[in-house]
């Protein structure tokens, strides 16, 4: 049997990732039938993957958000499963004067938060999937940007990041 192939939604394409021109040709296709694409810049000679699947929240929910089941309710957040991060934050807590809010960076399915919820008076999320986003938003009552961290702004000032 053959493997089933992954077929993004959207495609984009980028210039060289490192001198930024768009002067290439086809270096090599790979992929089950061959649907991708290394191609090589003709100014400095680096090889990169493009057209690629475009990076944003569908993709991500394609490559991993299918492997948590969030839309379920069999998803319960447990101290198995944050004892860990209670830890750390209690640790990281010596080193903070005021713990006020706390931002996560890829909250994904809210664990960290979750735990964080017990000593910061503000916690946010930074999620880009919108299904893992909203499952967070409703468990636990905050508020979870949907958002690549790269491109977001905030007027807010965070005692403490997570990632
Ligand atoms: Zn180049």
């Amino acid at each position: 049997m053959k493997n089933k192939n992954y077929v993004p939604h959207a495609w984009e394409s980028v210039n060289c990732p490192f001198c930024g021109s768009n002067n290439s040709f086809v270096y090599e296709r790979f992929g089950n039938e061959l649907q991708y694409n290394n191609l090589k810049c003709k100014i400095c000679g680096v090889v990169y993957f493009s057209p690629r699947p475009k990076y944003d929240g569908k993709f991500l929910e394609d490559a991993y958000a299918k492997y948590n089941d969030f839309n379920h309710i069999t998803y319960e957040y447990s101290d198995r499963l944050t004892k860990n991060w209670d830890k750390e934050i209690s640790e990281t807590l010596s080193f903070i004067k005021s713990p006020n809010s706390v931002l996560d960076v890829g909250a994904c399915m809210g664990d960290y938060l979750f735990s964080a919820k017990k000593y910061f008076k503000h916690c946010y999320g930074v999620e880009v999937s919108e299904k893992m986003a909203s499952f967070v938003e409703n468990k636990l009552n905050l508020k979870v940007f949907r958002d690549n961290f790269t491109s977001l702004t905030f007027d807010e000032k965070f005692s403490c990041y997570s990632s």
